[in-house]
């Protein structure tokens, strides 16, 4: 997996797409306030409908807020693409919203089951950060990651569960400033 950039010395901020920053599960008919409807084809979505021509194949609809990219750029945190969209976050959904290209990870495998129910994510995600301090903001947390983290990752580390119908709010971006004042050099 890439490594972090070693030359930026702020903690982490672990970004999930779908849910943080696209709130998917909003009511289908109503595009929750403050955010712009786009339709993407990414090539990842384009191959997840081999029986159809890639012409013909129905963007997928993405809910953003342009405040978003700003909001997150003013923590004093390094934002990486936690998601599947791996790079394709770059070309797809960063410059939407006005982020640069991020590093992200790039998973061995995805949607797998755990041992330990844990989500998919959780034991790469630590592997990737790889002993730095990490906030990781996802609509999938459940209590077991957040104590698995705890217990596993030698550094701070924050979970922030949002919720997929809203997506990131004010109290999420105001929690994630506080968390990155408790783990300032
Ligand atoms: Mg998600």
């Amino acid at each position: 997996m890439t490594p972090p950039d070693t030359e930026d010395g702020r903690p982490l901020l672990l970004l999930d797409v779908d849910g943080p920053l696209n709130p998917y599960r909003a009511k289908p008919q109503r595009r929750p306030d403050g955010y712009l409807t786009h339709r993407v084809r990414p090539a990842s979505w384009i191959a997840r409908h081999p029986e159809t021509p890639a012409a013909r194949v129905k963007p997928l609809r993405l809910w953003l807020n342009p405040d978003h990219g700003p909001a997150l750029l003013a923590l004093p945190l390094q934002p990486v693409w936690c998601t599947t969209w791996m790079n394709e976050a770059n070309e797809w959904v960063g410059p939407l919203i006005g982020l640069p290209p991020l590093p992200y990870i790039a998973w061995p495998q995805m949607h797998h089951g755990d041992p330990d129910g844990l989500h998919w994510k959780t034991r790469a995600l630590v592997a990737w950060a790889a002993g730095r301090p990490f906030a990781w903001v996802d609509d999938e947390i459940e209590p077991q990651d957040t104590a698995w983290i705890a217990e596993h990752h030698p550094a701070p580390a924050m979970t922030l569960p949002v919720d997929h119908r809203h997506g990131l709010r004010d109290a999420d971006f105001a929690a994630l400033a506080d968390w990155a004042r408790t783990v300032a050099p």
